[in-house]
């Protein structure tokens, strides 16, 4: 696969145009390849028009290399037999930045839950001990827009499953793999091929590279059996089978990383530590000073007996358990666009759970799910659940009680995003409490 550098007169076509298209274009044009664009979107086709050639034949057209936005799906899109008999010019950012980098380290973070708090820790832990580390990817800054030239730079990198789907050519010294569990189950049409795309964040581990699959959820060891039919090479992958305990007192770690669901996290944590030779009291700094990030179980308020949470990231069943599991006499905002395949079983919370507050526009489905187990409310608009679930707490004052907003679903159906939701909930908080 070819570097940056070696990009000069290539012809590429860069499909999607987001902020990681974006990137994609001016490193290109540094390097000085030969560029077409394109984005389904015509206003941002309208943006990039007099900096790049914007091609509407791109489908007839023919490339050395095509990259492709995350966000893209190629298996549905209207044109997709361009993509079928292109499957291999197809290449992502990620694989441009994994084949330019020379004597960096690449740290890769993915999972179902949890990838943005591990690599937040992972990047405090490399910070604190004064190394020059940059985070990127899914967390925020896309890949191609860090400085990939840097001398002994350490690359902490989220990815997704789409990223991971399209990218061939990774590179890396640490490769995570924290739980997986149904998801984006309608992008990747089965939960074995899901799990296939995650498992390919170890196929770029060098010689010397460490991996880490984490397998304390895989209940059925589904994970585990494509790991093995794949034929990894499971000399340098640890399994982590269980929950690791740490033995580290409660009071010495961030409340942020409080929750057996953190276990492993701190546990990887202690083994990069080692690997990158950073001390035992560096790693203690670390997770007692942790921050947390917003919108993941983020207490934004407490007022006498009442505590509000914003967990917003929370868009699957599988990490509003972990919150569930966290708190008690809970008044439970739910809802939103349900993930395909995912299971909600509420019946082991039904003592934890003194309400639901059903939001979005798909109640009946939420409704079907608790309706037997739990007292409910339909309240459609998240002015309406706080407002209800707030009424409600007033008849039990002396009662410690939690409004927690995890809605186990995507937020597209009301709101731009999650921060869009959590963001509203937090100002509703400020207003109505
Ligand atoms: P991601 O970047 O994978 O979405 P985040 O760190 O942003 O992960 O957390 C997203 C949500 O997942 C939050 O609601 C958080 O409380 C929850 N979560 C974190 N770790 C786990 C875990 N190990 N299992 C289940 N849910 C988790």
């Amino acid at each position: 696969m070819l570097s940056l550098e070696q990009c000069s007169q290539k012809k590429f076509l860069v499909f999607g145009l987001g902020i990681s298209g974006n990137a994609t274009l001016t490193q290109l044009k540094k390097n000085k390849a030969n560029i077409e664009c394109w984005d389904d979107s015509k206003q941002l086709r309208e943006k990039f028009k007099n900096r790049y050639r914007v091609n509407k034949d791109w489908f007839k057209s023919s490339y050395d290399f095509i990259v492709i936005s995350p966000g893209i799906n190629i298996y549905s899109h209207s044109k997709k037999s361009f993509f079928q008999k292109n499957t291999n010019k197809i290449i992502t950012d990620l694989d441009l930045f994994c084949s330019s980098i020379k004597d960096q380290k690449v740290i890769l973070v993915t999972g179902t839950n949890g990838k943005s708090t591990m690599c937040k820790l992972i990047y405090d832990l490399l910070k604190n001990s004064k190394k020059k580390v940059y985070i990127g990817g899914n967390y925020g800054t896309p890949v191609l827009n860090l400085p990939y030239k840097e001398k002994s730079a350490i690359f902490v990198l989220e990815l997704s499953s789409y990223q991971l789907d399209y990218s061939l050519r990774l590179t890396s010294s640490v490769s995570i793999l924290l739980n997986v569990s149904p998801d984006h189950i309608e992008r990747h049409k089965s939960f074995e091929k899901y799990i296939l795309a995650k498992l390919k964040i170890f196929k770029g581990l060098t010689q010397t590279g460490k991996g880490f699959l984490d397998l304390s959820n895989d209940k059925q060891s589904k994970i585990f059996k494509v790991l093995k039919s794949e034929k990894y090479n499971q000399r340098n992958i640890q399994l982590i089978k269980k929950n690791i305990h740490h033995h580290i007192k409660d009071s010495l770690i961030s409340a942020a990383l409080k929750g057996s669901h953190f276990s492993n996290c701190l546990y990887i944590a202690l083994q990069i530590a080692k690997l990158f030779n950073i001390s035992k009291k560096v790693y203690l700094k670390t997770i007692k000073d942790f921050s947390g990030l917003s919108h993941r179980q983020e207490i934004i308020k407490i007022k006498n007996n009442l505590t509000f949470v914003n967990d917003s990231k929370a868009t699957n069943f599988a990490s509003t358990e972990v919150a569930l599991n966290n708190y008690k006499n809970i008044h439970w905002i739910v809802g939103g666009i349900a993930k395909e395949k995912d299971k909600i079983t509420i019946k082991k919370f039904k003592r934890s759970i003194l309400k639901a507050y059903i939001i979005g526009k798909n109640i009946n489905f939420f409704l079907k799910k608790i309706k037997n187990t739990i007292k409910y409310n339909a309240s459609h608009s998240l002015k309406n659940a706080l407002l209800s679930a707030v009424s409600e707490t007033k008849k039990n004052p002396n009662l410690k009680q939690v409004i927690l907003l995890s809605p186990s679903a995507a937020s597209f159906d009301q709101y731009k995003n999650f921060e869009h939701r959590g963001n509203t909930f937090k100002q509703l908080v400020k207003k109505y409490s």
